[in-house]
């Protein structure tokens, strides 16, 4: 039943010639032919279709289509060693169908056994015996069939039938793992990291993977910093998974200037410096006057940074011309840097008005544009592996959760920060709400609050009952407790003044957003009066305004 040598060879060259020389993605299945990769993106015109000629021809992928007349090539029944019971036969396979030995959809042809309901296709029931990449390994591995699964060494998890064996370093490992990228540079730390095949340590620790917060087996393959004193090792697996999260890194000596490349300050001159060497006065990109570095607002009010939209306590930095005023923190923030969600550069840009993509606060503040995302600040400050005050444990980003968040009890429909150790996580939303904040209804500031041990509640300003599993505002002087929607309305990212986009309201002129109005104006949609929250058309015709809830 054993296929030759000779034949399997026969075999690997007739599949080679249905399938010539073609580039190959080394993460997933992806392949083009040498001649299509290099095919140029457009051509201007073409002699055998010259009524269209003066738009031009683009690239594009057309469906996979296989060539028919290689098929009548192929044997029509043959004996598999990862089937040894019963002959495989030849199927044209016109729907999608998983082979049992890559794991993997495929399309087209197939040899299958109908009894089993055992399928290869066409192009994995020969694989190449040898495979030598020595940017990935340094020696050719060879393939090896086997019944039955077998552990991967580099990458932890299960195989089937057919393996890929190192003599010389005794590991044996998935067809895909044979050309795993030797250095990656990953968007969630700012180390390279490098591919291991164990690693030697001098303590009896556990190491969790910093994607997934399982356990990372330290005498199987995973990912690990190099820096000394750095800790980082993830699963292989985890840190492959979306490909937009990584980069492969070619060479070692590489790393230090990707470092160094990957950001631009904010900050574009320091115009005076105190005896402490701390920039007292400076340039922002952002703003075209001088801003100043003060650490006490003079007068009482509840001053907000323009990058972030929260309140300003200590430390920031303001415009002597203009009210503009930057949190030093904020103020330091890179125009240009790598942020842990995506491998490309994160942008800091000024829009007037956007809605974040993350917690779903519409807001007048700084974003940072992420590759065709755009994050908040107060989202941007969060680290994709955190501790905050409503939680005991670290909590880790997972963009695939969609359960409840504990905090305001919805559905994480962005994914959310869940804990390794408990059922716990919690949404953009919530964990970037402001931790104090003031309301009409407490003369002191309300706190935002994580457990609630009383029974029967009920929210001080709407006056309904409020879930004591959930986060709250509240103070404790005055026993006031109130719903953070409640507290915050439905803007508190937003300054006043600024121009609401048409989408947002069906007005002929531009209206403008206000917290407060002084004296009371009729909605002119409800015709109610109201002070707060309200858009204002300045045009001298109209003088009206309605309210935020009546415009959409
Ligand atoms: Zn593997
Ligand atoms: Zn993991
Ligand atoms: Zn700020
Ligand atoms: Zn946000
Ligand atoms: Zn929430
Ligand atoms: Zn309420
Ligand atoms: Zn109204
Ligand atoms: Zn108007």
């Amino acid at each position: 039943m054993e296929i030759k040598n000779e034949s399997h060879n026969k075999l690997v060259q007739q599949i080679t010639h249905c399938f010539p020389l073609y580039f190959i993605c080394i993460h997933c299945n992806y392949h083009l032919h040498k001649q299509c990769a290099e095919a140029p993106l457009s051509l201007p015109n073409h002699p055998l279709h010259p009524q269209h000629s003066d738009v031009g021809f683009f690239l594009r992928e057309r469906p996979r289509s296989f060539d028919w007349k290689c098929l009548d090539e192929l044997p029509t029944k043959i004996d598999h060693l990862t089937h040894r019971l019963h002959p495989l036969i030849l199927n044209r396979g016109d729907s999608d169908g998983l082979c049992n030995l890559c794991q993997k959809q495929h399309s087209g042809p197939f040899y299958g056994c109908s009894l089993c309901q055992f399928k290869i296709n066409v192009e994995c029931a020969w694989p190449r015996s040898i495979v030598e990449d020595k940017s990935r390994h340094q020696h050719p591995f060879s393939m090896l069939w086997r019944q039955g699964s077998f552990i991967c060494d580099a990458c932890d998890t299960e195989g089937n039938y057919i393996s890929y064996i190192c003599l010389k370093c005794c590991i044996i490992v998935h067809k895909k793992c044979t050309s795993l990228p030797r250095i990656i540079k990953f968007s969630r730390h700012d180390h390279c990291i490098f591919h291991k095949y164990f690693l030697q340590t001098q303590y009896l620790t556990r190491q969790d993977c910093m994607i997934c917060f399982n356990e990372v087996k330290l005498d199987r393959g995973n990912y690990s910093c190099g820096k000394p004193g750095c800790n980082y090792v993830v699963h292989v697996n985890c840190v492959l998974e979306d490909d937009e999260l990584y980069k492969v890194i070619e060479e070692e000596k590489q790393c230090e200037e990707l470092y160094e490349k990957s950001m631009q300050s904010s900050i574009i001159r320091f115009i005076e410096m105190n005896e402490a060497r701390k920039a007292t006065t400076i340039q922002h990109f952002s703003h075209q006057h001088c801003l100043v570095l003060a650490d006490k607002m003079e007068e009482e009010i509840d001053r907000k940074c323009d990058e972030c939209m929260l309140s300003i306590s200590t430390l920031f930095y303001y415009c002597l011309e203009c009210p503009f005023f930057l949190h030093k923190t904020c103020a330091e923030l890179p125009r240009i840097k790598q942020h842990w969600f995506r491998q490309g550069n994160a942008i800091l840009l000024f829009k007037g008005f956007l809605e974040c993509n993350f917690c779903d606060q519409r807001c007048s503040g700084f974003f940072y544009y992420i590759g065709g995302w755009e994050m908040c600040l107060r989202c941007a400050k969060v680290a994709d592996i955190m501790k905050c005050e409503g939680h005991q444990h670290f909590l880790f980003i997972d963009f695939k959760y969609r359960e409840k968040c504990n905090g305001c009890g919805k559905r994480c429909s962005n994914g959310a920060f869940r804990c390794g150790k408990c059922r716990f996580a919690l949404d953009f939303g919530c964990l970037t709400l402001p931790h104090s904040t003031l309301h009409k209804i407490d003369e002191h500031k309300l706190k935002l609050t994580y457990d609630d041990d009383k029974e029967q509640i009920y929210c001080d300003i709407c006056e309904r009952q409020r879930d004591p599993s959930l986060w709250y505002y509240s103070c404790s002087i005055c026993d006031t407790s109130a719903h953070p929607e409640c507290v915050l309305r439905q803007f508190p990212f937003v300054n006043d003044g600024v121009t609401f986009p048409s989408y947002y309201h069906n007005h002929h002129h531009d209206l403008k957003f206000f917290r407060k109005v002084e004296g009371y104006l009729e909605c002119f949609h409800c015709g109610k009066l109201c002070q707060e929250e309200i858009l204002k058309c300045e045009e001298s015709t109209c003088d009206n305004i309605i309210h935020c809830e009546c415009s959409d």
